[in-house]
C-alpha cells in the first residue's frame, strides 16, 4: 500500500511519471520517515516562513512577497518543501499546514501593515488537494479575516493541476475565491497541462512564468520564444505576468524588453525571514534595479 501511495504521489509531482525501481523501496522508505515526523512539525514548531520579494517594473519597487514554507525537523534537519509537499498531498496532511500558512502569513502582514507597509501583497501557494475541500473560500476568507487582513492583499498561487482533477469545480471554487476579494494566479506556467480554453474560463490575474524557461533565456531561443509568447498571451487576455527563478542580468534585460510585469529570483533577492524582510525593504526599497542591469 505504501508503494502504492509513494507511486502515486510520484505520478502526481511536477513532471514526474516515473516507473517501478529497485531504488523504490529506499523511496518509499523516506516517504514514510518524513510522513511520521510531519505529523508533529506544526505542534513541535518546526515550521517556518520565508518571504521572497516581487519587485515590479512599472512601480520599480517590492509589490509583493511570495511565503515559502521551511522545515526544520529536529532528528531528520532541513527538508525542503519539494520534498515534503508532496508527502503532505498524499497523507491530507497538507490540509491543516495550509491552514497554518495562510494564518501564520495572516498575522505576519498584518503585522508588517502596523508597521508601515501599506500596500504589500502576500503570494500563498494553494495545492490542488484543497481544492477537493468543500467551502474552501470562506474557509480561507475566514482565516484571514481572523487577523483583519483583507483578502484583496492576498494572492493565492495555483497550479495548472487544480484544473486538471475537476475543472467545473475548481473554476466554480476560484470564481468564489475572486467574489471574497482574493487574487489569484498560476504558479509554473508552462509545465502543465492547462489549455488555453481553461485560461479564458479561470478569472486568474497573473501568470507566474516557470523558471525551466528562465534559466536557459539567453542561449536558448527557443525559451526566448515561448517566454515572449507567455507575455504576450497574457497580455491580450488582461493578464500580468511574472518571471520566477531570475537569476542573471541577462535574464533580466531580456524579460524587461519582453514586457514581462515583474520578476521573483535570486538576482534580486533570495526568500528572506521575516525580520530580513523588513531590513531589506527598508534599504532597497528606493533602489530600482539600475544597479543589476549593468
Ligand atoms: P514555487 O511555488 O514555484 O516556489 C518557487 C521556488 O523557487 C521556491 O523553492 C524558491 O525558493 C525557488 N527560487 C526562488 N528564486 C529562485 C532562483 O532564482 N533560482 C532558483 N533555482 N530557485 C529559486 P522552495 O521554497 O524550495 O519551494 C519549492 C516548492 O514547494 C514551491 O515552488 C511550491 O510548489 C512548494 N511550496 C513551498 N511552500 C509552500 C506552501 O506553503 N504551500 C504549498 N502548497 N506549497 C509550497
Ligand atoms: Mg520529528
Ligand atoms: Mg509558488
Ligand atoms: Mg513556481
Amino acid at each position: 500500500r505504501a508503494e502504492a501511495a509513494m507511486f502515486e504521489v510520484k505520478a502526481s509531482g511536477r513532471n514526474s511519471i516515473r516507473f517501478f525501481e529497485p531504488k523504490m523501496r529506499s523511496q518509499t522508505s523516506r516517504f514514510l520517515e518524513i510522513s511520521n515526523h510531519l505529523k508533529h512539525a506544526i505542534d513541535n514548531n518546526e515550521l517556518e516562513l520565508v518571504y521572497q520579494p516581487q519587485y515590479s517594473f512599472a512601480e520599480q519597487r517590492v509589490v509583493a512577497a511570495e511565503a515559502l514554507l521551511r522545515w526544520n525537523d529536529a532528528e531528520l534537519g532541513r527538508i525542503s518543501p519539494a520534498d515534503f509537499i508532496p508527502v503532505a498531498e498524499s497523507n491530507g496532511f497538507i490540509i491543516p499546514i495550509s491552514d497554518w500558512v495562510v494564518n501564520t502569513a495572516s498575522r505576519q502582514l498584518a503585522e508588517w501593515r502596523s508597521q508601515g507597509l501599506s500596500d504589500l501583497v502576500l503570494a500563498i501557494n494553494l495545492s490542488a488537494v484543497q481544492f477537493r475541500q468543500s467551502e474552501l473560500s470562506k474557509h480561507l476568507a475566514a482565516i484571514v479575516s481572523r487577523h483583519g487582513v483583507d483578502p484583496g492583499s492576498i494572492e493565492f498561487e495555483l497550479t495548472e493541476a487544480v484544473a486538471l482533477q475537476d475543472p467545473v469545480l475548481a473554476s466554480l471554487t476560484m470564481q468564489r475565491l475572486k467574489k471574497q476579494g482574493f487574487h489569484l494566479s498560476i504558479d509554473d506556467f508552462g509545465t502543465g497541462y492547462s489549455s488555453m480554453s481553461y485560461l479564458k474560463r479561470f478569472s486568474v490575474e497573473k501568470l507566474k512564468i516557470d523558471q525551466s524557461f528562465v534559466k536557459d533565456l539567453k542561449d536558448s531561443e527557443s525559451d526566448r520564444a515561448i517566454v515572449k509568447a507567455i507575455i504576450e498571451m497574457a497580455h491580450s487576455l488582461g493578464m500580468k505576468t511574472i518571471a520566477e527563478g531570475v537569476e542573471t542580468q541577462q535574464q533580466l534585460v531580456i524579460l524587461e524588453g519582453y514586457g514581462c510585469d515583474e520578476i521573483q529570483g535570486y538576482l534580486y533577492s533570495k526568500p528572506l525571514s521575516a525580520k530580513d524582510f523588513l531590513e531589506f525593504l527598508a534599504t532597497n526599497s528606493k533602489i530600482s534595479l539600475d544597479g543589476l542591469r549593468h
